[in-house]
């Protein structure tokens, strides 16, 4: 059975050298929720095993069923309904129905909201294996970031509306930031947020190239104090589509067709304020973008794996000058090129989520059990900043690499199949558009190199 989890050695060997039961210790917290919930693993050991099991359906759901439909996927699109209402592409709403019963979707969410509360550096892992069947899909199941920045800055009452829904696959996200005037510069948002006389918040204005859109919760960052320019101006609320948010266009685009990508207009939509006023871009959303980098990392360790391999097979099996291209040294060059760049993206994309992991899990201890001994304490604020610092800096680089890198390998691909690469009959040119977002959504490289 076709499975791209188990015939990727590349992953297969991380997954054996990199330190997994790290990170599933501090994502466990000391192994602590055994107790309590029956599906929660009692030691690393455990943990790795569980991790290999959902990896295992993930790789074989995403090979046999998800990977067959994504040309039918980028043909079809998505549909603006009348209604304004949208219609995903069949074989998108099929996989995610499949994903929900796989128990996938709330990959980093805590036992107790019904997620698996896996680390980070498997979630990169999942990523990269959903984005090799099909990048635009990876859009949709790499959403739950939203879900991931509820539970770490929302207050109880809205944990407890959404998260196991999320968990379930009852409900999508989105992350309702770019605007026509601002996209890099997220300092200039001008949609409002106000109260009411009682109180309520509201949000007017518009939003432009949404990924999922037409998801169940959106997370918007709007401008909640109007005397206030710039980022401290700026707060994060949580609103459900309803009779005020019309999604007005959906982009007609190059790539990634599988996923819909929305401008949205609020006409004065209830919504509630996560955690604090002011802190929306500084804190809550700066947090949900660098799991999102790390997420777009992924997504094009899949498109570069997958255009790799169509490039590799078809170089074994093309001959001219009665040989197989793969012999002459050209095409062979490009082919080990190839295969390097993704090893080189996928060892630092892993190294990234693992210190991210680090990051999260000496926050979380600090927070809920900090040690009385000062020395001790101190020990550990030091660890914790030196993670947070490494965190900060590996993840545009992880971000920057691999989205480059993609472009440059499903580039290269097209040129080994040559002008059947150019042509519909392969995958190839679908790779490279899909791939050609990845350095310019959630930060382009130029950002990238700023933050880095
Ligand atoms: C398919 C798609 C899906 C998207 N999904 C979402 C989503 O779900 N949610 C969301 O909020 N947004 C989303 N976006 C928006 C996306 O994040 C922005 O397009 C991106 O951040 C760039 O902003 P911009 O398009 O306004 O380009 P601009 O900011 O206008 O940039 C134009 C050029 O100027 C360069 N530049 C700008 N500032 C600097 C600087 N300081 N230093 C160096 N160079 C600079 C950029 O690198 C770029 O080359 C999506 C976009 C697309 C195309």
């Amino acid at each position: 059975m076709a499975n791209f989890y188990r015939d990727n050695d590349d992953i297969q060997f991380l997954i054996r050298h990199t330190d997994v039961a790290a990170s599933a210790s501090v994502c466990e917290e000391g192994f602590k929720f055994a107790d309590e919930f029956d599906y929660a693993p009692a030691d690393a050991a455990e943990a790795i095993q569980n991790y290999d099991m959902v990896l295992d359906s993930l790789g074989q759901l995403s090979a046999e069923f998800i990977a067959p439909r994504a040309e039918d996927v980028d043909r079809q699109g998505n549909v603006l309904n009348e209604d304004g209402t949208v219609t995903r592409a069949k074989g998108i709403a099929e996989a995610l129905e499949k994903m929900a019963q796989a128990e996938v979707m709330g990959f980093t969410l805590p036992h107790r909201f019904g997620g698996l509360n896996f680390p980070n550096i498997v979630y990169s892992m999942a990523i990269e294996i959903v984005s090799r069947a099909d990048v635009a899909l990876m859009n949709i199941f790499g959403l739950q970031g939203i879900a991931e920045t509820i539970n770490a800055f929302a207050s109880e009452e809205i944990k407890q509306r959404y998260l196991r829904d999320f968990s379930a696959g009852k409900v999508t996200g989105a992350m309702v930031l770019t605007e026509p005037d601002a996209g890099s510069d997220l300092q200039a948002i001008k949609l409002r947020a106000f109260q009411d006389d009682d109180g309520n918040w509201l949000l007017h204005g518009v939003k432009r190239f949404i990924t999922n859109g037409c998801g169940e919760v959106l997370l918007v960052l709007a401008r909640s104090e109007p005397d206030r320019s710039g980022g401290l101006g700026l707060s994060l609320f949580v609103c459900e589509p309803g009779p005020t948010v019309h999604i007005r266009r959906l982009e007609d685009k190059l790539g990634i067709h599988g996923s819909p990508t929305c401008e949205i207009f609020f006409d004065n939509t209830p919504c509630e304020i996560i955690g604090e006023r002011q802190r929306g871009l500084v804190t809550y959303v700066m947090s949900l973008m660098n799991g999102a980098r790390i997420g777009i990392a992924g997504q094009s360790m899949g498109v570069a794996e997958a255009a790799y391999r169509l490039a590799r097979d078809y170089a074994a099996t093309r001959k001219q000058f009665g040989i197989a291209i793969e012999r002459l040294p050209a095409v062979r060059d490009m082919l080990i090129d190839m295969k390097m760049a993704i090893e080189a993206g996928r060892a630092l994309l892993y190294e990234t989520s693992l210190v991210v992991d680090m990051e999260i899990g000496y926050a979380k201890r600090l927070e809920s059990n900090p040690p009385e001994d000062k020395t001790e304490a101190k020990g550990l604020k030091n660890e914790s900043r030196k993670y947070r610092r490494y965190a900060a800096m590996l993840t545009p680089m992880s971000k920057y690499y691999c989205s480059e890198m993609c472009n440059t390998v499903t580039y290269d691909s097209m040129q080994v199949l040559g002008g059947s690469g150019y042509m519909r009959d392969y995958a190839c040119e679908r790779y490279m558009r899909d791939a050609r977002i990845t350095t310019i959504y959630e930060g382009t490289s130029q950002l990238q190199v700023v933050a880095a």
